[in-house]
């Protein structure tokens, strides 16, 4: 990846044609190159006159040739997105015009940007950190409001704060450490052992905590797993469909949510849901498939909340009596859970009031095909996911980051063993070295190229 200081150039907005797009520039030459071809018939501007954070109307001419009339603000650098001298051009939407303002910059000798090029200057002139860069990739892809929310959260900071508070505490304590290995023909600790220790399980108690975190947050992110298992027949296609129906009308307005695009995920106050095995839940209509005990058990290991499907209208108490059996076998796993969703109440004259008694856990009584209680069901579905997620705080959601954390835990536990079977300080050392090279590579306090490269090739051009 090419991190020259040189002066770049893209569309920022999306691609294609809209009211608006932003071309931006970003460098030593962007004010230069901006003005060569901006102009105020009335009132020439020169470099000197414009005023940083100030947006100035005019035209983009080519030669004698008027291009668009625009809007070009200018953002003098440090105070920029990228730290550098910044200009956003503001083009009427066409793709036409948005491509022949930026030949025109190509022209003049300015490079087309890269993917992600604006944010990888960001981070290498110090606007932002590495994992803060890496949530603007988040924000930009985030479809729901959960997904957006923890992309803001981590743009803000909330995480680098945490990691560098321990990569902190640990950098004392590691020069304690480096100091005696200077000294060691005198035999001296400058680092208290007992300290040391207690800092080590404080740091991977805390790191633990965040690698948990991941599956819950990676969980928010992706759609929360939600599975259908029954009988054949008991109406799990048709309660799918009730649900997809449903909450499909509430989230028309999102642009992208459309049936074909998002998968069977739909999005209900702001949660993101997404059916496991849905294909094979379309199948099971056709009865090619039974209810395998081992397909089932795959749906219900992939998937964090259970809806056990039943068809009330067949069932007397017996029946019942035995499938609450069945079921509670199922409800074994903690983190996982069960709704018991008793379908087909239309094909009853009167829900008999035992029932209800009978169903002492989660519950819901529905007609799949009239969608009738469908909302009930919903409801407890957002209910279960508020209930479980994230007022605890910082999340990890990005895999890097889990991995890093992974290997960093790690190495903590090798010191902290090493420490408690008297393991020489020197490698002890390379230990602590290996956890903050680990925990650096998070915020990008240590990078490499191939690094940089890999994370922001996956940003769009123009950010
Ligand atoms: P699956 O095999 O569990 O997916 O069941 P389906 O969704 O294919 O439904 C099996 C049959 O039950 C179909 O004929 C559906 O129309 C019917 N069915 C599903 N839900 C209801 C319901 O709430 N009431 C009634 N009366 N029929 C239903």
């Amino acid at each position: 990846m090419n991190t020259k200081n040189d002066t770049i150039v893209a569309i920022a907005t999306a691609a294609g044609s809209g009211a608006i797009a932003i071309i931006r520039l970003s460098g030593p030459l962007s004010l230069e190159t901006a003005l060569r071809f901006f102009k105020r018939p009335n009132m020439p501007l020169s470099a000197s006159h414009i005023e940083s954070h100030h947006s100035y109307f005019g035209s983009l001419y080519h030669n004698d040739r008027l291009i668009d009339e625009v809007l070009m603000t200018w953002f003098k650098g440090p105070k920029s997105y990228t730290g550098e001298d910044t200009v956003e051009i503001s083009c009427h939407g066409s793709e036409f015009i948005q491509e022949r303002i930026v030949r025109l910059f190509l022209e003049s000798g300015v490079r087309q940007a890269q993917p992600g090029e604006f944010t990888l200057r960001a981070f290498l002139n110090g606007k932002m950190d590495l994992s803060q860069a890496e949530a603007v990739a988040d924000l930009i892809a985030s479809q729901s409001e959960m997904a957006h929310r923890m992309a803001i959260s981590q743009m803000r900071g909330g995480f680098s704060n945490e990691i560098n508070q321990l990569r902190e505490k640990l950098v004392n304590f590691a020069s304690l450490l480096e100091l005696e290995l200077d000294f060691s023909e005198e035999d001296v600790e400058f680092a208290n052992r007992e300290d040391f220790v207690r800092l080590l399980e404080e740091i991977s108690i805390k790191i633990s905590q965040l690698i948990q975190s991941f599956q819950a947050g990676n969980v928010l992110k992706k759609g929360i797993p939600v599975a259908i298992i029954g009988k054949p027949n008991v109406g799990k296609s048709t309660l799918l469909n009730a649900i997809l129906n449903e909450e499909r009308a509430l989230v028309s307005d999102i642009p992208g949510t459309t049936r074909d695009s998002i998968e069977d995920t739909f999005i209900i106050n702001g949660y993101s849901f997404r059916f496991v095995d849905t294909a094979g839940l379309r199948e099971s209509t056709d009865h090619i498939e039974n209810l395998g005990m081992a397909r089932t058990y795959d749906k219900i290991q992939q998937a964090s909340i259970i809806l056990y499907v039943c068809d009330i209208s067949t069932m007397d108490d017996k029946a019942i009596n035995a499938m609450l059996e069945e079921f509670n076998t199922y409800i074994r796993d903690e983190n996982k859970h069960f709704i018991l969703v008793a379908n087909k109440i239309d094909m009853m004259e009167q829900l008999p009031t035992h029932l209800r008694e009978m169903f002492d856990l989660d519950s819901v009584f529905v007609s799949a095909k009239r969608k009738e209680n469908i909302h009930e069901l919903t409801d407890k579905l957002v209910s279960i996911v508020q209930k479980t997620s994230l007022d605890s705080g910082v999340m990890v959601n990005n895999s890097r980051h889990y991995e890093a954390l992974s290997q960093a835990l790690a190495a903590l536990q090798q010191a902290e063993s090493g420490f408690k079977s008297q393991v020489p300080s020197d490698l002890i050392a390379i230990d602590i070295r290996r956890v903050l090279y680990f925990l650096g590579s998070i915020t990008g306090e240590v990078t490499t190229d191939e690094l940089l490269g890999t994370i922001f090739s996956k940003f769009c051009i123009g950010k």
